[in-house]
């Protein structure tokens, strides 16, 4: 992954554009808070150091998840943008699939596939954890 590019995308209607840089890694995750937040059965993030992540257009709207979870999205057209987590402060997972070029950044892994739905065949040889996996903390 190349250090400095910028990695840009945005929601579906517009209304929001963000800026990340320096990716540190990707993954699925298969967790019922993802699914249900989204409406998908799997959601691929990729975390960036906060640092060097910003909305560039528009302000999201933003839900508190979980004790630890907020989910930033577009009040107008729904799109799920990012997750923060209160125990890795430095860093901001963002879904893959509202970058420009959602092909740029390719998942590592696959996260909470306890709760797979079982009609999903996944057919690749990436590492599967039951708990939350590598999602390593940014220092
Ligand atoms: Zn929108
Ligand atoms: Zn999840």
């Amino acid at each position: 992954m190349t250090q400095g590019r910028a990695f840009v995308g945005g929601c579906l209607c517009g209304r929001l554009r963000y800026e990340a840089r320096d990716p540190i890694e990707a993954g699925y995750c298969h967790c019922r808070l993802c699914q249900r937040s989204s409406g998908a059965p799997v959601l691929a993030w990729a975390g960036f150091p906060i640092a060097g992540f910003s909305f560039t257009k528009g302000e999201p709207e933003s839900y508190q998840s979980s004790p630890r979870g907020r989910r930033d999205f577009c009040a107008s057209c729904g799109t799920q943008i990012a997750f923060r987590d209160t125990a890795t402060p430095t860093r901001i997972d963002v879904n893959i699939a509202s970058l420009d070029d959602p092909a740029s950044i390719e998942p590592e892994y696959h996260i909470w596939v306890g709760s797979c739905v079982p009609w999903l065949h996944i057919d690749d040889d990436l590492p599967r954890y039951m708990d939350e996996g590598p999602d390593p903390p940014t220092s």
